[in-house]
């Protein structure tokens, strides 16, 4: 088990909690209780940056070789982003009208989810393990997968 520092105090073994990005920040205390000696002490955190290279031979070709992702945006019907290099294409913007019904659609899902959700809860007060989507809560783009017939992204 690998732990992030020690008590200086005690030497206890401890871990940094991130919830809410805490602890983060560079060049400031910050502090610790440690719950084997109950003292509190300072600590300082220094982010090391490591790299990780991959090809990516969609950026060298003249070819369309992207691996490309829609994004949902209601002004641009045919907005991608590639999986591999994370270029990004907006394509045509929509007309106004599209663009309503698009915001329409969406908010169709967004309060489907939101009934799903609540129902989803309800059911899983009773049962101690959902099988529905995996667990008791799912994210929207789980949910809209969900929806769509062929299970993709488009
Ligand atoms: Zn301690
Ligand atoms: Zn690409």
């Amino acid at each position: 088990m690998y732990y992030d520092m020690q008590c200086p105090y005690c030497g206890a073994d401890d871990d940094v909690c991130h919830d809410d990005g805490a602890g983060y920040a560079e060049d400031e205390a910050h502090q610790h209780w440690c719950g084997h000696c109950e003292k509190t002490y300072v600590f300082q955190t220094s982010i090391d940056f490591s790299y990780e290279p991959s090809k990516a031979d969609c950026l060298n070709t003249d070819d369309d070789l992207h691996d490309w992702k829609h994004i949902d945006d209601p002004w641009y019907p045919q907005k991608k982003i590639c999986r591999v290099c994370e270029e990004s294409s907006n394509g045509e913007r929509a007309s106004d009208e599209d663009h309503a019904k698009e915001l329409i659609r969406m908010a169709r899902i967004v309060y489907a989810f939101e009934q799903a959700q609540k129902a989803l809860t309800d059911m899983c007060k009773e049962a101690t393990e959902s099988t529905v989507l995996g667990g008791p809560t799912f994210t929207r783009g789980q949910f809209v997968k969900f929806l769509s017939k062929d299970g993709g992204e488009g």
